[in-house]
């Protein structure tokens, strides 16, 4: 029997078939898990520390009233780090602070009319929390995509959470302080799910609340990220990981299922799908999955996740109909491994970050890319973007015109107030140009 489904909708078209619908999603998605997360969060409102405590028992089987972590374990972290993984996260925080360098936002003025300017003026968000992930991998990555272009950004005050793990004395993975330790960052907490997100949104005990939690997580952080929104500010729901692969018959069937495998391995609610014309290629891929999830580690979390409602192999017509149904899909991680993969990568709209031709596995984001890793899942990326540099900042329209500049559109405000009937508001400007109040 087959470790994946298939849907085929070759023969189908848009305009007959809704391919949103038609692409595989998990049956428990992040609207489901906020049931469960919703209580969680007005515990920890109420209760604070406490009820992190509670949570942290039931969840990580660790109990520790005392969820900062000490300064001396991120050095003691950082000193007993292998170097080898030192170089890898010191190269990938060098090619991460390059990118968000180039893509931070300057100022801009614009001069409306003589005398008339306004000013687009970026500000780094003040305080922001971010999550890390800790339950079935510690994701010393993340902290690297969290925390570079929160820094590149100019934020000011920077918390991190990342779960107790009961074998670490209810501190998190040691590799996760050390790159804490090697960026800086110095406020940690020993906190993991919904719990973290609810301490930075409403503050608890030595955590101060935050102005914008960001950083990725399983269904239970994502859920408690979309509840949230509007208290807190989010970057994207980047919850239980994503793969899609547009292949044709020029796709190395090895490269393609090791791909999927690669993703499958981050939590048995990760998706793989692979959208091809190819039949043989689907057949290939199909043997090569069977070969290679019995040869890894983690072959049980990797099955459940190929085999769940959220992973297919979708056979498509040509790759005009594969293109539709990637951008459907909306992906949070989109790989084009075609003959022309550069061309048909640039048709597609919606995914959270889109890795072209044979020689940009998704692996290579997770870690090295200088891209980010934190990317909406589940549509999302339809709507939101990826985390980076701009997330961490936000715009103030600064506004500044002389009174000739006033005077200039100053009949245009009256008129528009009037016909809004809010006579107040031309007023406000009339007062200014009345003869015996003005003085130059
Ligand atoms: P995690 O840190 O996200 O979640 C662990 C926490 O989940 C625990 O501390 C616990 O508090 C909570 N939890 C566990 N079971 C629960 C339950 N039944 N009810 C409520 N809360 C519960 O670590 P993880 O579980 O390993 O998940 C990491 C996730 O991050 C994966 O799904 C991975 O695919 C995803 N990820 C996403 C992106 C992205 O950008 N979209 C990037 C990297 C990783």
């Amino acid at each position: 029997m087959s470790l994946i489904r298939r849907i085929d909708l070759r023969g189908a078209d848009a305009a007959s078939v809704d391919y949103r619908a038609s692409v595989p999603r998990a049956e428990f998605d992040v609207e489901a898990a906020t049931h469960q997360v919703q209580p969680i969060l007005d515990a920890v409102r109420a209760r604070g520390v406490e009820a992190i405590t509670d949570f942290s028992a039931r969840f990580d089987g660790v109990r520790s009233d005392d969820i900062a972590v000490p300064r001396e374990a991120l050095t003691t972290a950082l000193e007993a780090l292998d170097p080898a993984v030192r170089a890898g996260l010191e190269e990938s925080i060098r090619r991460l602070r390059a990118t968000c360098e180039a893509e931070l936002e300057r100022d801009v003025t614009s001069q409306v009319a003589p005398g008339a300017t306004v000013t687009h003026r970026k500000v780094p968000i003040d305080r922001v929390g971010l999550y890390v992930p800790g339950g079935l991998a510690p994701l010393v990555s993340s902290v690297v995509m969290n925390v570079v272009p929160a820094q590149v950004a100019g934020v000011r005050s920077i918390a991190l959470a990342s779960p107790p793990q009961k074998d670490r004395g209810g501190l998190p993975e040691p590799t996760i302080l050390a790159a804490c330790a090697l960026l800086g960052v110095d406020e940690v907490y020993a906190v993991g799910g919904a719990q973290a997100i609810a301490m930075f949104a409403y503050g608890a005990g030595p955590c101060a609340r935050v102005d914008l939690v960001t950083g990725p997580g399983n269904i239970y952080v994502a859920a408690a990220k979309r509840l949230l929104r509007g208290v807190v500010g989010i970057d994207s729901e980047a919850g239980p990981t994503e793969i899609a692969i547009l292949a044709d018959d020029s796709a190395e069937a090895a490269f393609v299922a090791a791909d999927m495998v690669s993703q499958a391995e981050h939590d048995p609610m990760a998706a793989s799908v692979l959208v091809t014309d190819s039949l043989e290629l689907a057949d290939a891929v199909e043997a090569e999955l069977d070969k290679q999830v019995f040869a890894t580690r983690h072959t049980e979390r990797i099955r459940t996740a190929l085999g769940g409602r959220q992973s297919a192999i979708v056979l498509v017509d040509d790759m005009d109909q594969g293109v539709a149904v990637v951008d459907a899909y909306a992906a949070e991680h989109l790989e084009v491994v075609t003959r022309d993969a550069a061309a048909h990568a640039a048709r597609v709209r919606n995914a959270g970050a889109i890795f072209v031709g044979a020689w940009s596995p998704v692996s290579l984001g997770d870690y090295c890319a200088g891209s980010n890793h934190v990317l909406p899942t589940a549509g999302c990326a339809c709507h939101s973007s990826g985390l980076s540099v701009r997330a961490f900042t936000k715009s103030v329209h600064v506004i500044d015109y002389s009174r000739d500049a006033l005077a200039e559109v100053a009949d245009h405000v009256v008129t528009l107030a009037e016909a809004e009937d809010l006579p107040g508001h031309g007023q406000a400007v009339s007062v200014r140009f009345d003869s015996d109040r003005s003085r130059r």
